[in-house]
């Protein structure tokens, strides 16, 4: 059976992982999100666990041979075999290129943008309040995801399936759309 592999795309606060853990439950893939994995070896107190973590807090990107390391960690476990959910994953043209390289010919790849403005990113975040939620690392999050975002989208279109998804609105509607939008692409 081909893996259905969905990534969700979208600005930091936008919903995706609340989003993905509410899709993953419903379809029962698992949700992989690459801030967590990289969150989880950060508490690691080796070299790498503290280089991720002063990463992290500086608002910057991992390096892609650190997330792919903890990606392919995660992807060997059982539960992903027919297929996963991602998100924070991949994060730019480079990444993505570089995850292309991990699939094989048969898997399935669905890619479900999440959009919120500006301006509710930055209300959202400051909401949030998670120790890299301060105004000046969040301007730089923005400002880092328009930069890579158009490139990337421009890419995924061409790659595989591509949905759009309206972020500014309530949870449950949100789930709905997107269930209903990914309906004639998964498998029973
Ligand atoms: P997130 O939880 O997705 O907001 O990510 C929090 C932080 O983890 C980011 O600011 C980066 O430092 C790091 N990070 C998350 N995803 C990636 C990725 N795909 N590549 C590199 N670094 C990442």
């Amino acid at each position: 059976m081909p893996r259905s592999i969905i990534i969700f795309f979208g600005p930091p606060g936008s919903g995706k992982g609340t989003q993905t853990n509410l899709l993953a439950k419903k379809i029962k893939l698992p949700a992989i999100s690459m801030g967590a994995l990289l969150r989880q070896e950060a508490k690691a107190k080796s070299k790498m666990g503290r280089h991720i973590k002063k990463y992290m807090l500086l608002g910057k990107l991992v390096e892609i041979s650190l997330n792919d390391k903890a990606l392919k960690k995660r992807l060997a476990k059982k539960d992903a075999k027919h297929g996963f959910l991602l998100d924070g994953y991949p994060r730019n043209v480079d990444q993505l290129k570089h995850f292309l390289t991990l699939l094989k010919a048969k898997d399935k790849i669905i890619f479900v943008t999440i959009s919120l403005s500006d301006r509710q990113v930055m209300q959202r975040l400051l909401a949030r309040g998670r120790l890299d939620d301060k105004p000046h690392i969040i301007k730089k999050r923005i400002k880092d995801y328009h930069s890579w975002n158009d490139p990337l989208q421009k890419l995924a279109a061409k790659t595989g399936i591509d949905l759009k998804i309206n972020g500014n609105r309530p949870i449950d509607k949100i789930q709905k759309d997107i269930q209903a939008k990914l309906k004639p692409w998964l498998n029973d």
